[in-house]
């Protein structure tokens, strides 16, 4: 039994794409406090920042030139941002951004396709974790503010909305209580 309790891994790992129930209930209920090891979308701000750096490292040893590379660094670091602030368009756009940079990486260097495809999925892992955690808060804040609320007329029973005086079925005076 203990052995099983040690198994239980609620950090965000590479590699791996569906969170389970817990990993995203963990994701959820400790969403401002994870650390930048453990949440999804602080995981997949740093590998955004991680390119930047290292696409600026490759231009300072001038194996990239820097000045066909500016654009994609303000669009990294633009995306880095708003991952960040849990957009989950901006989560959508850095998992297109990041096929298409790796798709153009393959069509140029063929012989690195390994590389590609681990360094690819491992990005993509992050960015899909890190969306699922946005789309379960998203939907939790769409189901808390659907709630109608409701007040029941003390005369005859009926439903009337939040702030109405009199009922709209007999007309009698609603009390707040
Ligand atoms: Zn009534």
């Amino acid at each position: 039994m203990e052995e099983k309790k040690q198994s239980k891994s609620l950090s965000i790992s590479l590699l791996k794409w569906k969170l389970n129930k817990e990993e995203l209930k963990n994701q959820i209920d400790n969403y401002n406090t994870l650390g930048f090891t453990k949440s999804a979308k602080k995981v997949a701000t740093a590998l955004l920042i991680l390119s930047i750096v290292i696409t600026l490292v490759l231009g300072l040893f001038g194996i990239v030139s820097l000045g066909e590379t500016w654009l994609d660094i303000i669009l990294l670091a633009v995306l880095a941002f708003f991952v960040y602030k849990g957009k989950k368009v901006a989560i959508i756009l850095a998992m297109i951004y990041w096929t298409f940079a790796k798709g153009y990486q393959l069509v140029s260097n063929p012989q690195q396709v390994l590389w590609v495809i681990i360094w690819w999925a491992a990005y993509m892992g992050v960015f899909f974790q890190a969306y699922q955690v946005e789309k379960a808060r998203h939907k939790m804040s769409q189901e808390k503010t659907e709630e109608p609320v409701v007040r029941y007329c003390q005369k005859c029973g009926a439903q009337n909305q939040e702030g109405s005086k009199f009922c709209t079925k007999c007309g009698n005076k609603i009390s707040i209580s």
